[in-house]
Order: C-alpha cells, then sequence, then structure tokens
C-alpha cells in the first residue's frame, strides 16, 4: 500500500515538474518576443549631426546632376557618395578631402560598386538613411522634367542677406537655450520662398519665433522653420494651415517679431529670418526632449544656386509671387 501511492506521488510530481518547464518555456519566449518586437518598434535614428562641408555637397550634387544630364554610363548619386566619404572621414567633414572623392570616383569608373565598396562600412546604412533624410528632394526632377537642384534658397532672387554658422550659439531669452538654425540677415519685407515642397503645420503666433510657418515636407521627414516674419503683414495673403506649398513658392517676408508673449511685436534686435530644419524619423521626436534639429549653415550655403525669382503679384495685397 505504501509502495503503491509512493508511485502515485511520484507520477503527480513528475506531471508537475513537466507543467512547470512547459510554462517557464512559454514564459520566456513570449518575454522574448515581446523585447524583439520593443526593439522594432525603437528601431529608428535617434541622432543625426550633419556636418557635410558646402564644398562636399556642392562636388557631389554636380557629379550626381551631370551624370544624369549628359547620360553618361555611370548614374552617381550624390547621397550615396556622401555616405561614403562620411565612413572615411569618420562623420566629420572637416577632414573632407576631394582626393577622397576623386578616388571614390575612379573606383566607380573602373567597374567597381558602391555596394561592394562600403560593404564593410559599418556605418554606411546610418549615413545613408541620415543623409537621405535631409537631402533626398533636394535633388532630382523637377515639374518641367529637367534635372537639377529643386530645392530652393529661403531668400528671394536679387534680395541680398549675410549669415555665418551660428548653430548652437546660446540665446538668452527666456531661459538658456541654444540656438537650433541659421540666421539670415536681410532687410524686412525680403520675401521668403518654400525650400521644398510640403504641407504648412504651423502659421501663427510663436512666443519665440513671432510670426512663423512651420512646413513639413510630403515624406514626413522634415519640417521647415521660418521665424520672426514681418510685423503686419508676415505671410502671404490667404496661406493657411493645412495647405501645401510647392518649392519655390513665397510664403511670407522677412521681419524682426518675435520674443514677447504679446502678438504682433516687434521683440528681436536686427531684422532677419530664422530658418530651420528638424529631422523626424519617427513620430514620437515631435514636440520633445529627442527633437533632431541639424545645422542648415551649409545647406544654405549650398542653395545659392538656386533661388526663386519674384514679382509683385497683387497690387492691392502688395504680395509677391514665384516667377
Ligand atoms: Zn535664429
Amino acid at each position: 500500500m505504501i509502495i503503491k501511492s509512493l508511485k502515485l506521488n511520484k507520477k503527480i510530481i513528475l506531471i508537475i515538474i513537466f507543467f512547470i518547464i512547459s510554462l517557464s518555456i512559454i514564459l520566456f519566449v513570449s518575454f522574448a518576443n515581446n523585447n524583439e518586437n520593443d526593439k522594432k518598434e525603437n528601431d529608428f535614428i535617434k541622432w543625426v549631426d550633419f556636418n557635410v562641408s558646402s564644398e562636399a555637397l556642392d562636388l557631389t550634387a554636380k557629379l550626381d546632376i551631370d551624370s544624369h544630364n549628359k547620360d553618361t554610363p555611370i548614374k552617381y548619386n550624390w547621397i550615396e557618395l556622401l555616405s561614403y566619404l562620411a565612413c572615411k572621414n569618420g562623420g566629420d567633414f572637416k577632414n573632407f578631402k576631394k582626393s577622397d572623392l576623386d578616388s571614390l570616383v575612379s573606383k566607380l569608373e573602373n567597374g567597381e560598386t558602391m555596394e561592394s565598396l562600403s560593404k564593410d562600412f559599418k556605418n554606411y546604412n546610418y549615413y545613408y538613411e541620415s543623409y537621405s533624410a535631409v537631402l533626398s528632394q533636394f535633388i532630382g526632377y523637377d515639374s518641367n522634367e529637367q534635372y537639377g537642384v529643386k530645392a530652393f534658397l529661403p531668400i528671394a532672387k536679387n534680395y541680398s542677406f549675410s549669415h555665418y554658422d551660428d548653430f548652437g550659439k546660446s540665446r538668452s531669452y527666456g531661459f538658456q537655450r541654444t540656438h537650433l538654425g541659421n540666421d539670415l540677415m536681410g532687410s524686412i519685407g525680403t520675401p521668403i520662398i518654400a525650400v521644398e515642397s510640403g504641407t504648412i503645420e504651423h502659421l501663427g503666433w510663436n512666443q519665440f519665433g513671432g510670426w512663423r510657418i512651420g512646413i513639413r515636407s510630403f515624406d514626413g521627414k522634415r519640417y521647415y522653420y521660418y521665424a520672426h516674419l514681418r510685423k503686419n503683414h508676415p505671410y502671404v495673403t490667404g496661406l493657411s494651415e493645412g495647405d501645401t506649398v510647392e518649392a519655390g513658392d513665397v510664403i511670407g517676408y522677412l521681419g524682426m517679431t518675435g520674443y514677447s508673449i504679446k502678438e504682433n511685436v516687434n521683440n528681436v534686435n536686427v531684422p532677419h529670418l530664422h530658418f530651420g530644419i528638424q529631422l523626424i524619423f519617427d513620430e514620437s521626436q515631435v514636440d520633445s526632449p529627442n527633437e533632431i534639429w541639424i545645422d542648415v549653415y551649409n545647406i544654405v550655403e549650398f542653395l545659392k544656386c538656386n533661388r526663386s525669382e519674384v514679382y509683385i503679384s497683387n497690387q492691392e495685397t502688395q504680395d509677391y509671387s514665384r516667377k
């Protein structure tokens, strides 16, 4: 009798052990799966230091555009060229040497492919994705089927301006902040141009930016910020949030509004356009401490090659339009 019950107990214990092991396996697998999902959800770029020099932008853009317009056998993609160069110089274009680009070009002309040349660079995909987020809509076919630079300088053609690389400098209005853009000094009323096509996400007063306009690119990855627009007549008449604009359109006028809770106040010392670009890889980065604003100084330098010509299109409102 005792032996029999021991045998039965053994059976029960075995069954319990079996259940515990199965349960642990199920729990472990579901935990690992969850982790994998979390990883995928968070698998987007968190930070970009955009320091590609205007020289590197000019040279690679020329290779890209010429190879398409002259229909040469090898078509260059400036973003690929820049990503390769970034791997070579550790992502710091202060070390950019034209000879690095020349040797890359001769390798490609001798039949090597970008795929084989970049396969040993572990950061190539990171640079490619970050630089694409910045530059992918800057070169391509425009509405007239012409291949070239299709983004515009934010200051209209024939209007002078000056700027220097003031990204990251400190600003003291309100509280200590760093400067997340580039200030383009010019005269009040200078027509401001949409750099890229997109949808107007914000239009109105902001304590820091004054009359400002925020435009999101159609692919959602870039938010263009134009601030301190003119007192009384900041925007082209009729423009409102939700409207779409085309690269090269006049959107507003340079001014000195801002640094005030009260609307329509000129509290900025020197008339200028504050121009900024924010990169968005995931919507969680919008309006968060994780915003990615890039240094646009070299982009502004590069865009001097493509300016939008304007004229007074409405005598009554004194509004300008692109030619
Ligand atoms: Zn500024």
